[in-house]
């Protein structure tokens, strides 16, 4: 019982069949979570194991931000940095995003004219960082005045429109992708520029029967496919086709709501933008959940958010990353509390739900006996209650310690 300890909490949100439990406790052993219930219980029956006393702290799951463009994009996007100082960069971003609460990504990989790394390259980059990382290989869309194509397979070499159906470099992708990210573009994409950049932004790139195949191929190698797409035309092809996971659904309608409630199709809500469209709003969310649609809310970093939506507090356009996650997803939180949501349910739009969607909702997302113990200590349950990283005092990856603020 060497690595064996316990936590008490004030208050613990488990997300799982216990709910919330107040004065609550962890036995955490070997990385693992090895109880969850009530502390007096706890104390009783563990006399000898360490103590840590979170008394006055709510203690939740660790956060996961399941649409992020870190290591392939952000790098160059923020710093001014070489091929030989873009892993720097990278893991510089990544514990950044670790110190807002994160411990789990889901990274896309979608080819970048200026960056040559493979999907390899990047996976033994962050071996040992202490983050869960699961990586989606895409192909990407720009809209630029000249549309601009490129894969994660092909890299910095740009491709044409028509490669991006091609049945070889699709099943690549469906190989190597590890969860249903972006994997392709139906409309192109604003990606992280201003729109008077990407005026093509929106258009769409593939046909159904493109689509159609595309799917096919992915679901022959065992593995759920997830699109980038806005906008009512483009939300109906992505729902004919059989698409898993629809990343932003800006601008989804009513009745494409219903659909793809039918047929069990997840969201990926991305509130602070991340399309040519309006992104999610609060009352989005709310008729997402509604609906029993299973929502996760990402951040889709580094963008510039979306300008002139009041739910948003960000009056310019710099670029925002993982540290705005509670604070994008805050309005739509709120909303749901105010619609009779349990904050068990909600908090899972930033936890259970998300890990689902990298399929690793067996590991971490919700405390519970068996799991990573991956959790946060905070003054408050983050996104609803808290939005400043502050709040987060410590962060606790695989039973280790990784964030501490005192
Ligand atoms: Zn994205």
């Amino acid at each position: 019982m060497k690595d064996s300890y316990l936590i008490h909490a004030g208050k613990i949100v488990t997300i799982s069949d216990l709910g919330t439990i107040y004065d609550g406790g962890m036995m955490i052993s070997d990385g693992k979570i090895a109880e969850v219930g009530d502390w007096l219980t706890l104390k009783k029956r563990f006399p000898t194991l360490q103590r840590h006393d979170y008394s006055d702290y709510v203690i939740t799951p660790s956060l996961v931000d399941c649409h992020t463009h870190l290591l392939e994009f952000a790098p160059s996007s923020l710093y001014p940095i070489t091929a030989s100082t873009h892993v720097l960069a990278g893991k510089s971003i990544l514990l950044h995003a670790l110190m807002s609460g994160i411990t789990a990504l889901g990274e896309q990989i979608c080819g970048h004219p200026n960056s040559d790394f493979a999907m390899d390259d990047y996976r033994s980059f962050i071996k040992d960082f202490p983050l869960d990382i699961s990586f989606a290989a895409t192909s990407i869309s720009i809209g630029f005045d000249r549309l601009a194509h490129f894969t994660s397979i092909t890299k910095s070499k740009s491709v044409h429109q028509s490669d991006l159906s091609d049945p070889l470099l699709v099943k690549i992708m469906a190989e190597q992708t590890d969860y249903p990210g972006e994997n392709l573009f139906i409309n192109a994409t604003p990606a992280n520029f201003t729109p008077d950049e990407v005026p093509r932004a929106g258009e769409i790139i593939y046909s159904l029967n493109e689509l159609k195949q595309i799917v096919r191929i992915f679901h022959e190698h065992d593995k759920k496919i997830g699109v980038h797409v806005a906008g009512v035309e483009g939300i109906e092809m992505a729902l004919e086709a059989g698409i898993d996971v629809l990343h932003h659904a800006h601008g989804i309608s009513k009745k494409q709501i219903e659909k793809a409630a039918l047929h069990g199709v997840k969201i990926v809500a991305t509130p602070l933008g991340g399309t040519h469209l309006e992104p999610n709003s609060p009352k989005n969310i709310v008729e997402l959940l509604n609906n029993n649609i299973d929502v996760s809310i990402a951040t889709d970093s580094y963008l510039p958010p979306y300008q002139n939506v009041e739910w948003l507090p960000f009056d310019d356009q710099k670029l925002r990353g993982p540290d705005t996650l509670m604070l994008i997803a805050n309005p739509g939180m709120k909303q749901l509390k105010e619609n009779g949501y349990d904050e068990n349910q909600i908090l899972a739009l930033l936890t259970a739900n998300p890990a689902e969607i990298l399929g690793k909702a067996d590991r971490f997302g919700r405390l519970k006996k068996g799991m990573d113990a991956n959790f946060l200590v905070a003054k408050g349950i983050p996104g609803l209650e808290i939005v400043d990283i502050e709040d987060i005092r410590k962060v606790y990856f695989r039973g280790e310690k990784v964030v501490d603020r005192g």
